[in-house]
């Protein structure tokens, strides 16, 4: 079977190291990742979620952090810092500096970012086949007011720096009005047998990627069921303030409420968890299949079993 599935980083990773889990040696797993969340930082390009989802599949991740290297360092900081030079709130650890190293030194050399992801993905060897959704550079930024007045900012600044503390008036994905799908993104949605929506943030994650010209319509064109399971538990998300950036997009942070908002021309089915039993009824009556599991990924087996469901949901959904 090959399966399609669109992923931001922590939630994204976390599930398809379930999903592996899953399926058969058999099955093709094509990941298209989020490069919203790129930046640049000490003239190297880092790219936060796909070095998430490299990192867990293959291995390397800080388990406890869900991002960055195991046994980090962190001397370049420390050296940094004693130049005067940040940013200091953004964490890039030694072992992880070796990879946007790499990436930048191919980068200036000429390749592409799938071409690169692909030469990165020779040491982690993630199981699945991981394609940026774009080699045009996108960046996600965030309308804010503060003190210095109304401005947008670049998404890690708003995340990581502020941790989302003033709210969000806007999100704007820089660049991609004019991006391309990087190449073998719109064949592998096209050719899927199901696709799948982990459980990433549906706005600055999931939401980026569809807003590259082409790829949201692929995806509603697509033979193959979708199905997406909600990062949203009981009103809130599992992790981190997914919730701010809903709201400016103008949806409540309700697990029925992001689904209608990925609406039925795009999903097929989504999973709520089990505490959100009662928002069953709403997305099935949107026109989209609906079923409450456990959707707490404590561990692998657990999110093993979350994909389970989301392939068993996208059988009944098959038309
Ligand atoms: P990021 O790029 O690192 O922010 O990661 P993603 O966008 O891939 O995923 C972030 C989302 O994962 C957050 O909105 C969380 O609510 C969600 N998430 C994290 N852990 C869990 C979990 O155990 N279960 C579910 N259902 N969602 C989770
Ligand atoms: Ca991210």
């Amino acid at each position: 079977m090959r399966i399609v599935a669109l992923a931001g980083g922590i939630g994204g990773a976390r599930f398809l190291r379930g999903l592996l889990a899953a399926v058969g040696p058999q099955d093709e797993i094509t990941v298209i990742g989020n490069t919203g969340d790129d930046i640049h930082l000490y003239g190297l390009k880092v790219c936060p979620d796909l070095d998430t989802v490299m990192y867990t599949l293959g291995g390397g991740i800080n388990e406890e952090q869900g991002w960055g290297r195991t046994d980090e360092t962190w001397s370049i900081k420390a050296e940094m810092k004693e130049y005067g030079v940040g940013p200091e709130w953004f964490g890039l650890g030694d072992r992880d500096f070796a990879t946007h190293l790499v990436r930048s030194q191919m980068l200036t050399a000429g390749y592409s970012l799938s071409q690169v992801t692909e030469a990165l993905c020779v040491r982690w060897k993630p199981g699945v086949r991981l394609l940026p959704m774009s080699d045009d550079r996108v960046e996600t930024h965030v309308r804010i007011t503060d003190e210095q007045g109304t401005r947008a900012i670049h998404f890690q600044e708003y995340w990581v720096k502020l941790h989302a503390a003033v709210d969000a008036e806007a999100i704007i994905p820089v660049g991609a009005d004019t991006a391309k799908p990087a190449p073998g993104v719109l064949e592998a949605i096209a050719e899927a047998d199901v696709i799948l929506f982990p459980p990433s943030n549906p706005v600055v994650s999931i939401g980026s990627i569809l807003a590259v010209p082409g790829i949201r319509e692929a995806v509603a064109a697509a033979p193959a069921p979708v199905v997406g399971l909600s990062p949203i538990i009981g009103g809130a998300p599992v992790r981190g303030m997914a919730d701010k950036v809903l709201a400016a997009v103008g949806v409540e942070a309700t697990a029925d409420a992001v689904a209608l908002n990925y609406g039925s021309a795009l999903i097929d089915g989504w999973l709520v968890d089990t505490a959100d039993e009662a928002s069953v009824a709403a997305v099935e009556a949107a026109g989209i299949a609906c079923r409450a599991v456990p959707l707490l990924m404590t561990d692998v087996e657990a999110t093993a079993e979350m994909a389970r469901a989301a392939l068993a949901l996208a059988e009944q959904v098959r038309k």
